[in-house]
Order: C-alpha cells, then structure tokens, then sequence
C-alpha cells in the first residue's frame, strides 16, 4: 500500500514500488491510499491522486477522510494547522494497510536533506510503528518504509526521471492553493520550481503572465 497525496513524491514513491513488482501481473497487488486533509487543494490532490493511478494501470484506491487535520482554521491561540498531522496520517495508514490485509505501508515524505528533520521524522516513525506494534503485535503490523526520506528535492526529481517520469510531472500537484491553476508562489509552488529547474526542467508560463494574474 502507497500513501499517494497527488504530489510529484507520491508519484515517483509509486513508480518505484511498482519498479520493484515481478512484472507480469502483480500490479493488483498495490493499492494507493489517499488522505483527504481538509487543505484547500484537497479536491485537485485527489483528482490527480486519480490520474496518477490511472496512468501506472492501478485501480485500487482507498480514501481516508480526515479533513480535521488541516480543515478547521487556526488554533484559538493563533496555532498553525495540521497539529500532529504526519502522526496522525501514519497512525491511521497504518490502520488502513492492516484492515486491507497490506504488508507493508510506504509512505512518500522527504524533506529535502535537512538531516535535523529527518532525524525527528525518524523517530517519529519508529515511535509510530511501536505503538502499533503494541496493539498489533509483531506480525500482525505492516511495515512502515519511508524510500525517499533522505533524499534531496532534486534527487527525487532525478529518480522519477530515471524511471521514465521525466514528462509525467503533469500529474502531480503541488500548490497548496485552491484555485484551479498552481499560484506560483506558495511553499508547495516554489518547492517545485526549484526540484524541477535543478534537473533541468522548466515548466509552466511566463513570469510576466503569472504576476499579471495575481495583480
Ligand atoms: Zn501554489
């Protein structure tokens, strides 16, 4: 099972465990979950969560509902959103992955190289995967794997390329906006640009246009 939130991580996560299927038939095997969170981008995440499986030939997806992660506002006390998220989504994925009988739950996350956050991303994991283990037990807890999580941004990039992604960024969505285009500018826009251009590769409009439009 492949944690797939629409994004250009989620692709190539489910490129490489595809990749790594006997090929002949076992595609099946491999079902995306998807976790609505309640962001602004939500419905385009899924809509492209949906193209990208159709692309690779999956047709199982399963879809969590957890809009309370990022869909109620601030904090009364002026909080970001999204307390807990990342263990609440692992926590949950790991409860889908057993419910579906999976093995294993590969979740895409990376963090572009910051070795402190990777470090506490770690133990979080390894935290995470110990609780379920103590309701689950040994066998009965799918695997928690985490293939791009010491990875730059352009070295994800460069895998996806390696695998025949290079055209395909087209199915992965990146802005944290709402709007029916990518704006450019949020840290889900520039993330992007930035991944990209250093594998060579630009895409999109003209500048000129872009800020006509936010004008
Ligand atoms: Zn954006």
């Amino acid at each position: 099972m492949v944690m797939n939130n629409g994004g250009i991580r989620s692709l190539v996560a489910t490129g490489l465990v595809l990749r790594e299927q006997a090929p002949g038939g076992s595609k099946q095997r491999v079902t995306l979950l998807h976790v609505r969170d309640g962001r602004e981008s939500q419905d385009t995440r899924t809509e492209h969560t949906r193209r990208q499986a159709e692309h690779v030939g999956l047709t199982r997806i399963v879809e969590l509902k957890m809009e309370h992660l990022y869909g109620e506002g601030r904090l009364p006390d002026g909080g970001a959103m999204g307390t807990l998220a990342a263990s609440q989504t692992l926590l949950a994925g790991l409860a889908t992955a057993r419910r579906m009988q999976a093995q294993r739950l590969v979740w895409p996350a990376s963090l572009d190289g910051d070795a402190a956050a990777i470090a506490a991303m770690t133990e979080r994991l390894m935290l995470t995967e110990q609780l379920a283990k103590l309701e689950l037990g040994e066998q009965g807890t799918p695997s928690l794997e985490t293939p791009l999580l010491e990875m730059t941004d352009p070295q994800v990039i460069e895998l996806g390329v390696s695998m025949g992604m290079g055209k395909l960024w087209g199915l992965a969505w990146s802005c944290a906006g709402g709007g029916p285009q990518a704006c450019g500018v949020c840290v889900g826009c520039r993330r992007r640009r930035q991944a990209l251009e250093a594998g060579g590769i630009v895409e999109g409009e003209a500048p000129g246009k872009r800020s006509r439009r936010a004008g």
